[in-house]
This record gives structure tokens, C-alpha cells and sequence, in this order.
């Protein structure tokens, strides 16, 4: 959550740099967004405003914007309602400096407190400014440099951070520090960039260094990039190369990162895919795998721990390992997990699946199975971000920066890679026949091209989001294999048009949801032929007897479903196991078009973020 950008260098003006950064990093918060810049006669300057970076830059049109050090911020509201009074950067009492923050201070209140008592004076309701005083406070009580103070008071402080702080009498240095919340440091010739991840830095630097838990880094112009402990030892950053091109994180043409990522799934597969199937012998290898074999061989359950869309990925996930591989599969909201003292030991293989890396709960839950002996793999699309590093191994998904809220392409892609896992595990343990083996492999290096075939439904898909967007409400029913695709197809729904909708097992609707059915209740039903047709075709029976109507997902060429239901999408044949990965595709259309259709910001639906950095 938030995004985070810094500057500082000599050649460039700081504040296109900083915005530029935060319109790339606006999918991690949007409620409000400030900058901090320190101008050529040392003056430090804030400027904030609610609404989105663009209300800042007109905010900024009439202020001084020149100076080249600066920071600046997308805030998501935790602490304080989302307002330019909360917005960051905070400055401390004396204004000499100024903090830009991702996370949640825990004891902000008790430390608040103990500086009110002292006569600090606050002028917001966050967490955040908590902090900047008490640095100030920790800085002039004790005569200490910023980095000491820094020091001193993260000690003081339970909690969640990636920080950013300015001094304006040192306006040479900026000063980052990171606890369970991204932050990435750029090197550039002579100049520095700061970001929660590396896109606002790409375009200046491919030289990064991902920040660890714990370190500070010193920023000071004329000086190599220091980092730093807690206790201040002296850390050796290892610089890496980021090799993200410019064309992934902008839209290419198309009116929203959604639309775009949509699109782009044939590709992202095969991406996620190669190196991992070897056609010519229909195989899969995940290196992962091969490297820890009998851990995961011997495994005698499987944990699934995500939240969310990556949740839904999960359950499909469980359905093919445990009929592939026949290991009992659990699946595991992250934050349930990890606060109710679960049974999991060093029997016990644990999947912690996050596109971003970062969510906060999956992480925690990593944590906790990590401590309790549990060997731990992650399955994630950002490269270097914490689960990986916190993880025993693992499989990135490898389709490329997700930026639309709503997540599409990384949903496709950790089903794919579930299924890689599931095919390898399942090959490695004799648990599948070979011939049905190659079957599913074979099939699923043809996914990408159905996937395409789908796409071209995008019109039709456009013109009923038309005829349905009047609705309050959506079910979304579907059995085995696809029960999760209804999941998935009603979380779309909800989150970016905000129509109330659910997700059921198709034979769960006689259990209470059928209730709700009249001739305003759009119905969607994944009614493909399958084992579950007949039954999911009875299904609709009862819908239809009931006046509700049925979009449905067919298979193509069906008539049966066809003459009942209202409307109906065709989808290509494939293996009942991989619906999910082509039967997604047109749910997330027809949430995308009903958003569109109801003029919704769909790459930035409002109360939601894109990377989950707080629990
Ligand atoms: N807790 C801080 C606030 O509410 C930071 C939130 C964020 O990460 O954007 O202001």
C-alpha cells in the first residue's frame, strides 16, 4: 500500500521526476499525495492534496516546485481519514523535516502521548507523524546527526515501514529505512532514486538495490549509497540489475492497465511457461522443484496460504494437486492462518501464493509456518520482493508488472503455475499416468492460443455489459474446477463496478441463494461440458423457473444451454482441469465492461490497493 518515490542529485529538477514516480506507483494508493522538496536557498517545501497525483500536480502549478532533492507520496489511508491534512509528507514541529511513510505504526498512540506530555504539538491524525516527531524530539534532546535519530527511534517503534526523511539543514542526504514494507534504491551516475518498487526508477537507472528488513540507507550526494543496521553496522548492499522494459508498466494503447493486462494473458502464459515445458518431449520442469524434490515428495499435506484473487488460484490449485498428486491440500486465508495457532509442522509443505510479494498477511503467515518447521514455497509475479526472500524456494509467474488493481494476468499466471507444480509433483511421485501426463501438458502449452480465441469475444462481452450494468446484484455459480472461476468472476464484479455479487457452488444455490432469484438477478453460470454438465444444466433449470437470467459459459457449439439461458459466451474446448485458466478470461471482461459501462475508475476502484502492505 502507498507508494513512495525519492530524488536526489544535482542535474534534474526533482518534482517531474517524483511525479512521473508516483503516477507509476498511483496503483498502491490514491487517496491523497504529497511531495517534499528542498529548494537552492535550503528551503523545505510540502505541498499535498486529496484525490490523486494529478489533483497534486494542479495543486502545485502556482507553488515553487524547484529544487533537486526531493520526496513524495501516495498515501492509503490507515491512520486519519484520507484528507491533504493527512496526506504526507509530514513535517516535524519545527519543519526542518519532513517524512514520507508506508505501514502502520502499532504503539503510535502510546508514543504520541509521551511527546504531547513533552509539548509536541500534532497537526494530523496519523501514524506517520508520530514518527517525524519523535526523531525531531530523540534529535534535539539528545544532540544527535539524523541517521542516529533515525536509529534510536525505528528502536522505539512496533510496526510496519518504509520510510523516506528530508532535512532541510542537510539538504545533501536523504535518509530511507525499510521494516515489512518495499523500498528500492536506484544508483544513478552521481544521483539517487527511491521507490516501492522499481518502476519510477527504470527509466533513469537499472542499477537497484533492494532494501532488506532493517537496513537504512544513506543517500548523500558525492558519496557511494550507505547502508546501514539498526545498530549501525555497516551493511554491504548487493546492486542488481532490473531488467523491466518501459512498455510493461505503461498502456499501450489501450484505455486502462485492465483492459491491457487482459489482453495480454496469451502472452504472459507462454512467458510463465517457457523455459518450464519442453515441447518437443511434452515435459515440465520446475527447477524449483528438481532442487527439493523429496521435501515436497514426501510432503504429507499441503498448505495454501494467500488471500484474495490469489486465494481463488488456490483453490484451483488444491483440486489439481490433490487429483494429480494425491496429497490432501489445505487452502488458507493468510490472515486466518496466521492468528489462529494452526496445526503445520515440518511434514507440512506450505504455498504462499501473492502477486505482489508484499501482502502483509501472507507474509506473516510465511513467517509463522517457517517457525513452526514447515518448508515453505512461493509462488509470486515481483521479482526480488519479500516472500520470495522468505520462502524456501519457489516459482515466479513471470507475466510482467500487474498494474490495474483489479488482478487479471497474475491470476492466470499462478493457476499455470499451480499446475506446472501440480504436473511435476504429480510426475515425480508416479501418481498420474504417464499418457494422461503428456494429455495435460500438452493441452496446456495450447492455452495461451484458446485464451486468444476467447478474447475475440470482447465485443459481445461489451454489449451485454450493457443490457446488465442496471444490476444491484450478480450470483456467479460453478462446480468443481470452476467453482473458483465463479469466485474469481464475482470478486471482479464487486471490486471494480461495485455491484454486489456472489460466488457459489452451483448446487449450493438450493441452499439459500436461490432465494434471492427474480427477473432482476442476473445469473452467471459456467456451464461448459464437463463431468458436472447435466447437473449445472438442471441448475439453470431452476434459474430460468424462477424468472432469474442466465448469462452462461458454454462450450462451443452447445445448444442445450443455449435455448435456455438468456445470453451465452462460447469458449473453446479444453480439459476440464484448465477451464479455469480460459473461463476466467470473459468473467474478467464482463466485470471490466460493467465498470466501464458505469463509468467507474477501474484501474483504481476506490478503498482498494493494489500491493496489501498492512494486515
Ligand atoms: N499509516 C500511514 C497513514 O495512514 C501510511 C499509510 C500508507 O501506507 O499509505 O497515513
Amino acid at each position: 500500500m502507498c507508494g513512495i518515490v525519492g530524488y536526489i542529485g544535482t542535474k534534474r529538477e526533482a518534482f517531474p521526476i517524483l511525479v512521473k514516480g508516483l503516477q507509476r506507483l498511483e496503483y498502491r494508493g490514491y487517496d491523497s499525495a504529497g511531495v517534499a522538496l528542498v529548494n537552492g536557498n535550503h528551503e523545505l517545501s510540502v505541498y499535498k492534496a486529496k484525490g490523486k497525483v494529478a489533483d497534486l500536480e494542479a495543486f502545485c502549478a502556482d507553488k515553487d516546485i524547484t529544487g533537486s532533492v526531493g520526496i513524495a507520496h501516495t498515501r492509503w489511508a490507515t491512520h486519519g481519514e484520507p484528507s491533504s491534512l493527512n496526506a504526507h509528507p509530514h513535517y516535524s514541529q519545527s519543519k526542518n523535516l519532513a517524512i514520507i511513510h508506508n505501514g502502520i505504526i502499532e504503539n503510535y498512540a502510546e508514543i504520541k502521548k509521551k511527546l504531547m506530555n513533552h509539548g509536541v504539538k500534532f497537526l494530523s491524525d496519523t501514524d506517520t507523524e508520530v514518527l517525524v516527531q519523535l526523531i525531531e524530539y530523540i534529535q534535539s534532546k539528545k544532540n544527535l546527526d539524523l541517521l542516529t535519530a533515525v536509529q534510536v527511534a525505528l528502536h522505539q517503534v512496533i510496526g510496519a515501514y518504509a520510510i523516506a526523511l528530508l532535512d532541510k539543514r542537510h539538504p545533501d542526504t536523504v535518509i530511507a529505512a525499510r521494516k515489512q514494507s518495499p523500498l528500492v534504491v536506484g544508483i544513478g551516475d552521481g544521483e539517487f532514486f527511491l521507490g516501492s518498487d522499481a518502476s519510477p526508477i527504470i527509466e533513469y537507472t537499472d542499477k537497484v538495490v533492494y532494501l532488506e528488513d532493517g537496513n537504512i540507507a544513506v543517500m548523500k550526494l558525492g558519496e557511494d549509497l550507505k547502508v546501514v543496521s539498526l545498530q549501525n553496522e555497516k551493511l554491504l548492499p548487493e546492486i542488481k540489475t532490473v531488467d523491466i522494459d518501459l512498455g510493461q508498466i505503461e498502456k499501450g494503447g489501450y484505455p486502462h492497465f485492465m483492459l491491457k493486462e487482459i489482453f495480454e494473458q496469451p502472452e504472459c502464459l507462454k512467458n510463465c511457461m517457457r523455459g518450464r515445458i519442453n515441447v518437443e518431449h511434452d515435459s515440465v520442469k520446475l527447477s524449483a522443484l528438481i532442487d527439493y524434490r523429496s521435501w515436497l515428495i514426501n510432503a504429507k499435506r499441503i498448505i495454501i496460504v494467500a488471500c484474495g484473487t490469489s486465494w481463488h488460484a488456490g483453490l484451483i490449485g488444491k483440486q489439481m494437486i490433490e487429483t494429480f498428486c494425491r496429497i490432501p491440500v489445505d487452502v488458507e486465508y493468510a490472515s486466518e492462518f496466521r492468528y489462529r495457532n494452526p496445526v503445520v509442522g515440518k511434514d507440512d509443505v506450505v504455498i504462499a501464493i501473492s502477486q505482489s510479494g508484499e501482502t502483509a498477511d501472507t507474509l506473516a503467515a510465511v513467517e509463522l509456518a517457517k517457525e513452526k518447521g514447515a518448508f515453505i514455497y512461493g509462488i509470486c509475479n515481483a521479482i526480488g520482493s519479500s516472500i520470495p526472500r522468505a520462502t524456501n524456494t519457489g516459482t515466479y509467474i513471470h507475466v510482467g508488472p500487474e498494474i490495474g488493481v483489479a488482478s487479471t494476468k497474475a491470476f492466470t499466471g499462478q493457476v499455470t503455475v499451480l499446475t506446472m507444480f501440480a504436473l511435476t509433483l504429480a510426475e515425480a511421485k508416479g501418481t498420474l499416468r504417464h499418457n494422461e501426463y503428456t494429455r495435460i501438458v500438452k493441452e496446456l502449452v495450447e492455452i495461451p492460443e484458446k485464451i486468444k480465441e476467447v478474447l475475440k469475444t470482447n465485443e459481445q462481452v461489451a454489449d451485454l455489459a450493457r443490457t446488465f450494468t442496471y444490476a444491484h446484484n450478480f450470483l456467479y455459480l460453478g462446480r468443481g474446477f470452476s467453482y473458483p472461476v465463479a469466485l474469481e468472476g464475482a470478486l471482479k464484479l464487486k471490486e471494480i463496478s461495485y455491484i454486489h455479487a456472489e460466488g457459489y457452488p452451483a448446487a449450493e444455490m438450493k441452499h439459500g441463494p436461490i432465494a434471492l432469484i427474480d427477473s432482476d438477478m442476473p445469473v452467471v453460470v459456467i456451464a461448459t461440458h464437463n463431468a458436472m454438465y447435466e447437473k449445472v444444466r438442471s441448475n439453470i433449470q431452476e434459474i430460468k423457473a424462477r424468472q432469474g437470467r442466465v448469462i452462461a459459459l458454454v462450450s462451443k457449439g452447445d445448444t442445450t444451454v443455449s435455448k435456455i439461458a438468456d445470453a451465452v459466451i462460447e469458449l473453446p474446448d479444453t480439459l476440464e482441469c484448465l477451464e479455469p485458466l480460459v473461463a476466467t478470461v470473459p468473467l474478467q471482461l464482463l466485470a471490466y465492461h460493467i465498470a466501464v459501462c458505469k463509468g467507474k475508475d477501474v484501474d483504481q476502484p476506490r478503498n482498494l490497493a493494489k500491493s496489501v502492505t498492512v494486515e
